[in-house]
């Protein structure tokens, strides 16, 4: 039977982008749907715009290092609405640059919602579209748990279209995004306190690196309430924000301008999209895929966030393209998930790759692993005599010696955990990370001398 497409993609994100634009090097023709800007959460309301954010919340630390390096402190103010539009300006210009890639690779954009009539049809803004293979990339949104007035709760969607900095924010949540923007507003001078329910924020982290962190955040001003629930939120006519906790049976309540920031989870996004008209079968929520991404329909595939594995813009990618390299390039590809380096863009920033010290107790005992740790203030804060440090830590597994999990807090975690995860990949052992040179001087030297 002849279809309109070979392939179409219902969602322009990263995962979506990055399978239409594979597929169609291999020749197929694809067809793509994005019924709000290319680009996606990450782009549009997320790593993006959330990491240019979190530059400009570190500046005023940098003008404090400054000082004792012989500058004199500069008299600065920080401008929100400044940040806002040229945030705003940058990621219009990202998503002229991914319309501009998907033109140059023929693939046909619609600017539209879909969703199924049949395996192969789609409606799409109300025409009927017809394709050989369909793929799901429509990510996830934020989850809004039934807590009495979260409708007063804006989301981490919202946050970069505030035309007015908040003087107070309440952040709900103490995963990744909430403390991302709970160091992000702390930094750019808005008050911020943090409600989670455990005591620790990130959890799921290594336990060295979650407890650094949240007392870094707390030197920093960031009011942590702790083992605290959300009873309720209610907002006055003068549009203050109320927000009822309870911890230890008490009630308590927090006043905040403008935000009350929810940040407490991300569910996939599949409503709306006529899946009861398909054979695809959902997990939990999520589209359920095998390792090829193939859904319970065999020509329907899915990726990223909508199948709720590990929820990263870069796992998205890595999905998108083997689907495309399995579907249209004549390769079997699927995708590893060991050892995917993940960052936090808090203030300190974490990073970290492998297995957690309480995951590599479960599979190797606690007499299986050896741990390495190493905490001392880097050079570049010994000057102007600031009390900063980094933390590094190697988990390795005793009878083979192979480093089970690397992680770090501290300056530019990120960019040097990308590279300790090639050598982790890799199955390299402390040996081999002894036997490295270090570059001198540096912080990321540490992690091949720690003894
Ligand atoms: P997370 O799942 O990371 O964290 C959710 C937080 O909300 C947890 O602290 C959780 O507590 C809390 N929570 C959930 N439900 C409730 C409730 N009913 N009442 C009180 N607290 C609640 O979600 P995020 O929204 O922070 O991030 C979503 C995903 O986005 C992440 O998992 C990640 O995959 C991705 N992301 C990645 C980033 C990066 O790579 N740097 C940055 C931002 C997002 P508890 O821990 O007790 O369950």
């Amino acid at each position: 039977m002849d279809y309109d497409f070979d392939l179409f993609v219902i969602g322009g994100g990263s995962g979506g982008i990055s399978s239409a634009r594979r597929a169609a090097q291999y020749g197929a023709k694809v067809g793509i749907a994005e019924s709000w800007t290319l680009g996606g959460t990450c782009v549009n309301r997320g790593c993006v715009p959330k990491k240019l954010m979190m530059y400009a919340s570190r500046f005023p630390e940098q003008f404090e290092v400054s000082t004792g390096y012989g500058w004199s402190a500069p008299k600065s103010e920080f401008d929100w609405k400044h940040l806002i539009t040229a945030v705003n300006q940058e990621l219009g210009r990202l998503n002229g640059i991914y319309e501009s890639m998907l033109d140059r690779a023929a693939v046909q954009v619609f600017p539209h919602h879909a969703s199924f009539l049949n395996a192969h049809t789609l409606d799409v803004g109300g025409q009927k579209v017809t394709a050989d293979k369909i793929l799901i990339a429509v990510g996830g949104k934020p989850v809004r748990p039934p807590i009495p007035g979260i409708e007063h709760a804006i989301t981490s969607d919202d946050i970069f279209h505030l035309e007015e900095q908040p003087r107070h924010a309440v952040i709900l949540g103490g995963g990744y995004i909430g403390c991302e923007f709970a160091c992000i507003l702390n930094g750019l001078g808005t008050k911020v306190t943090q409600v989670i329910r455990g005591d620790k924020i990130l959890r799921g982290f290594d336990d060295d690196i979650r407890s650094e962190i949240q007392a870094k955040m707390i030197a920093d001003g960031i009011d942590i309430l702790s083992e605290t629930n959300i009873k309720e939120i209610t907002k006055t006519d003068s549009g203050i924000i109320d927000v009822c906790l309870i911890a230890d049976g008490e009630e308590d309540h927090i006043l905040a301008d403008v935000v009350s920031l929810a940040a407490l989870g991300r569910k996939p996004n599949i409503d709306n999209l006529g899946l009861e008209n398909t054979q695809v079968e959902l997990a939990a929520g999520a589209i359920a895929v095998d390792k090829y991404n193939t859904t319970a329909a065999s020509n329907i595939f899915a990726v990223g966030d909508v199948t709720d594995k590990i929820n990263l813009t870069p796992v998205a990618i890595s999905e998108g393209r083997a689907f495309a390299d399995t579907q249209f390039g004549g390769q079997s590809r699927i995708v590893s998930y060991e050892n995917i380096p993940t960052a936090v863009f808090t203030s300190p920033e974490a990073a970290t790759v492998g297995l957690t010290e309480a995951e590599a107790i479960e599979q190797y005992g606690e007499d299986g692993i050896k741990i390495y740790r190493s905490r001392f203030r880097p050079m570049f804060y010994t000057m102007p005599d600031i009390q900063k440090k980094t933390l590094m830590k190697l988990i390795v597994h005793q009878d083979s010696d192979r480093v089970l999990g690397a992680h770090m807090v501290g300056d530019d975690a990120a960019e040097i955990v990308q590279g300790v995860a090639i050598a982790l990949k890799t199955g390299a052992t402390k040996a081999n990370f002894d036997a490295t040179v270090g570059i001198h001087p540096s912080a990321a030297e540490e992690f091949v001398t720690m003894r």
